[in-house]
């Protein structure tokens, strides 16, 4: 998911809405926006679908009116299958003792259903099926004198991963879980200041990035200024690595690293490891293109747009069924014939997940009349799932759970398949020396099955780790 929020300028919900509409790669399922004014109050709005058909009109914006608004844009993971319910779309609301405040989440919370379980026999009613509703009946129940308090006392019993953008009727509140597995960064915007999960977005509004949020830390925002606490226990941050690779706009920073950059490197290190003769080097649009010119630029062999996206169609990552996801690759992508016809070719994607993509993408291409198909991966084999809030399928669907490399090969029936190592990834994202086996720098789990956070939830039904 993506999350936004600004303070301390007028009209803020209209910046919310830029800056969510530049996250949108983050979650399409959904947005919503919630602001407060002095008059006005608190208000909200929740909407199905992108940010450009949502929050451009008038009629919406102007009744989100006031100086202070969070936002996010969904997209559903793990515990969460199936259709988004509106009332699942966030931020979530909830009224306290000392007034309002509202929630945005990224991340996801791995004792959620232990949590709910317990907070629903003590009397919470619950309004939604996400996991980051906790939150706000945590919040309900501490008897803590200020809402950064109750969030703070809140965010202690949860575990798991979590960037949150939240407001109270005068404050402006960032957290990032105490590994800092997914992105925060300060912004400031003439006289306010911004939260948002990728610095793509404060670009776009004309903000200028200050900082990250450091892993453990708490910001809380007002007229005055922004004042920083460390409410956890510290650790050494665990970074999502595949943010770098995957998940992340390459037009972002992520800890002071051009997302771009690290991409195209992973595909000079690619080149390096598993080189091969052929004719075309082309990316599969558009996540593996920047790795596809790292590769291009190592190997000497030409870069070439061997296949086209359709830019209307939204990511099939963020497609909720199988069945979409499975029709969604031919409507989103198509081979580029007479520049493919008797060539060697080499294609760059950034993972393998379930294959289906991988499958689809080689028979479009020996259709195209390929003399040989040769896929290079930017990521290590996928062979865990996710539990920190990237939607990966369960283990058994995962391609690389079951199947060795060479299995995999002859699976997707090409002329070879590698993938970059995971020390060549450390590399390319700024680790010289590679992964620090006893105290890994990143969060990895997808390809070490190595759980900075033990998910509990998924250990309680059935999960073997
Ligand atoms: P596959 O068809 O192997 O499941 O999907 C792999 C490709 O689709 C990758 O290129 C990636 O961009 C995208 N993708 C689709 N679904 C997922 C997912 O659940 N997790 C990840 N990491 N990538 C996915
Ligand atoms: Fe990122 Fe993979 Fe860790 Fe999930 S398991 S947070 S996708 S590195
Ligand atoms: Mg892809």
């Amino acid at each position: 998911c993506g999350i936004f929020g600004v303070v301390g300028v007028s009209d803020a919900a209209n910046f919310v809405a830029l800056g969510l509409h530049a996250l949108q790669h983050r979650g399409q399922e959904a947005g919503g926006i919630v602001t407060h004014d002095a008059e006005a109050g608190f208000n909200s709005a929740r909407r199905f679908g992108y940010v450009r058909d949502n929050f451009t009109s008038q009629s919406v914006m102007e009744t989100l009116p006031g100086p202070l608004a969070i936002g996010h844009v969904r997209y559903s993971t793990a515990g969460s299958k199936g259709q988004t319910a509106i009332r699942d779309v966030q931020p979530f609301f909830g009224e306290f003792s000392m007034g309002g405040a509202a929630i945005a989440h990224n991340g996801n919370i791995t004792n959620a259903n232990a949590l709910r379980r317990e907070l629903i026999e003590r009397g919470s009613i619950f309004q939604s099926s996400s996991d980051s509703e906790c939150i706000i009946h945590l919040m309900a129940r501490s008897m803590g004198r200020s809402i950064p308090d109750r969030m703070e006392e809140a965010l202690r019993k949860v575990e798991g991963a979590f960037s949150v953008v939240a407001m109270t009727r005068t404050k402006l509140i960032g957290v990032r879980d105490p590994l800092g597995v997914r992105p925060l960064v300060l912004g400031k915007l003439g006289d306010g200041w911004v939260l948002s999960s990728e610095t793509c977005a404060l670009d776009i509004i004309g903000a200028e990035f200050i900082r990250e949020i450091e892993a453990g830390e708490m910001v809380v925002i007002n007229d005055e200024g922004v004042q920083s606490h460390f409410p956890f226990r510290r650790a050494k941050s665990r970074f999502c690595i595949f943010e770098h690779v995957y998940f992340s706009r390459p037009d972002s920073i992520l800890g002071g690293r051009s997302v771009y950059e690290s991409r195209r490197q992973i595909g000079v290190e690619l080149a390096k490891e598993a080189p091969v003769d052929a004719d075309l080097v082309c990316p599969v649009p558009d996540s593996g293109t920047p790795a596809a010119i790292g590769f291009s630029q190592e190997s000497g062999i030409p870069f070439a747009l061997g296949i086209t996206r359709n830019q209307y169609m939204g990511r099939t990552f963020i497609e909720p069924t199988e069945q979409i996801r499975n029709m969604g690759v031919r409507l989103k992508l198509n081979v580029n014939r007479g520049l493919i016809r008797g060539k060697r070719v080499i294609l760059v994607d950034d993972s393998v997940v379930r294959g289906t993509t991988s499958r689809k993408i080689k028979e479009m291409i020996l259709d195209a009349g390929a003399a040989e198909v040769h896929f290079r991966i930017a990521s290590p084999p996928t062979a865990w799932p996710c539990f920190y809030g990237v939607d990966t399928p369960q283990r058994e669907k995962l391609l690389a759970a079951t199947m060795s490399e060479e299995e995999m090969r002859a699976h997707l029936e090409v002329d070879s398949l590698k993938f970059i190592s995971l020390d060549g990834l450390y590399r390319a994202v700024g680790q010289a020396n590679g992964r620090d086996a006893d105290s890994p720098q990143y969060c990895d789990a997808c390809f070490s099955g190595d759980y900075p956070v033990r998910p509990v939830d998924m250990l309680e039904q059935g999960f073997e780790m």
